[in-house]
């Protein structure tokens, strides 16, 4: 049995953001079942960051995250993110969604703009303007594509650095208290802390309950992803980050000259190994053939992986009211990147009972936003 301070359950990147800053404290091991981080969702996402998803909350912690963002690399290591423009587009009946996230965005961005109808395709010459097509768009100049690899990389190298460890190959399979410690077991070893927390994924209400914890009510919701060339002669890698404003799609260019392209879907799932099913890979493919001019002849790669949802939709930090030391860090949904740095902020001074850092005071986000307790409320 090895003791140490915290254990953290979960090597995507909610683990190992609030990782890399606990292990600062005091001795803090990850423990995660596959044989390398990122594995679920932390690796099968479309990695952009922008205001056009979440409540307030999620604004704000997004808005704290974008500056550690555009922050520069650390040494010789690769950014964690580059900056690549975000553009919301708008059918006719669409103008009041449009004008709502046009002001949420200028509150954090406020270098975005409205588009209109005639400028559309200067943006992105392949969208059908008009009545067969969109009718205005917002600009947003300032968001940003985010590297995943290179995000679970930094935090595992800062880790390691403050002398905590990655144990991949970790399931885990046993949860109890014993005095003042959980007792964690995984096929290889057994651990004990005061502290464990729960960054699970869409596992994380299992490993609630395999604690003997009240579990949150979280979703995992299903999302796909197709990968494609575009026509020849097309260059798309100057293109923003381009999604409807209400139903429909988004896409955006990858460094390899691809398209990437999701319908957004949502299909309520189990915790699992998440895989794209043919319906909603053609729908992908119709989604981008309906608003541009674009055929796709062939689709190259795709994949699915979970969004995790509490029931309110916000995420989630804090102490669990019901299991002292059993700290929750879940629920990242749609954004779980994006506002990875602001969750592992306040998930550090939650779990120490640190001074609430300035960046977070600073958007008015406190603790009870994220704290489980509003759920059970
Ligand atoms: C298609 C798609 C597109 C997305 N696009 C974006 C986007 O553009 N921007 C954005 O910010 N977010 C996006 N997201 C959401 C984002 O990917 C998630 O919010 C985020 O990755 C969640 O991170 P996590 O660490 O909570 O979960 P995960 O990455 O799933 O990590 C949880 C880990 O816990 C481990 N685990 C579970 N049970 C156990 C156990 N018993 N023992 C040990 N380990 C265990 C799992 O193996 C897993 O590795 C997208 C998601 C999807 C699926």
């Amino acid at each position: 049995m090895r003791t140490l301070d915290t254990i953290i359950i979960g090597g995507g990147i909610a683990g190992l953001y609030a990782a890399a800053r606990i292990a600062r404290r005091g001795e803090t091991v990850v423990l995660e079942r596959e044989s390398a981080p990122g594995y679920h969702s932390s690796g099968r996402s479309a990695t952009f960051c922008h205001f056009g998803i979440g409540d307030g909350l999620v604004h704000k912690l997004t808005a704290i995250s974008k500056a550690v963002f555009a922050a520069p690399p650390d040494g010789d290591h690769p950014p964690l993110a580059r900056r690549m423009a975000a553009f919301f587009i708008a059918r006719a009946d669409e103008r009041e969604q449009l004008d709502r996230l046009t002001e949420t965005t200028l509150a954090h961005s406020p270098d975005a703009r409205q588009i209109a109808q005639d400028e559309l395709r200067e943006i992105v010459p392949v969208l059908k303007a008009g009545d067969e097509g969109f009718a205005a768009g917002l600009y947003d100049p300032d968001a940003y594509k985010l590297d995943s690899d290179a995000m679970l990389q930094a935090n595992i190298r800062a880790l390691r650095a403050a002398g905590g460890a990655m144990v991949t190959n970790a399931p885990v399979e046993a949860i109890r208290r014993e005095g003042e410690h959980w007792i964690v077991d995984t096929p290889g070893e057994s651990y004990a802390a005061r502290h464990v927390v729960n960054a699970a994924g869409a596992w994380a209400d299992t490993i609630a309950e395999l604690a003997g914890v009240r579990p949150l009510g979280l979703t995992p919701l299903k999302r796909t992803i197709i990968a494609f060339r575009p026509p020849e002669g097309i260059d798309v890698s100057g293109w923003p980050f381009t999604k409807t404003v209400g139903e429909g799609f988004y896409m955006l260019p990858e460094g390899s000259g691809q398209l990437l392209a999701s319908p957004m879907d949502e299909d309520t799932s189990p915790p699992c190994d998440a895989q794209p099913d043919e319906e909603t890979i053609a729908l992908a493919a119709w989604q981008v053939e309906q608003a541009t001019t674009m055929p796709i002849r062939r689709i190259d790669h795709k994949w699915s992986g979970l969004r995790t949802f509490a029931p309110d939709k916000s995420p989630v930090a804090g102490y669990a009211p019901d299991a002292p030391g059993f700290f929750w860090l879940a629920g990242q949904g749609g954004f779980g990147l994006q506002t990875s740095p602001g969750m592992a902020m306040a998930a550090e001074a939650m779990l120490l009972g640190l001074d609430w850092p300035e960046a977070l005071t600073a958007m008015d986000v406190r603790p009870e936003m994220l704290r489980p307790e509003r759920l059970f409320a």
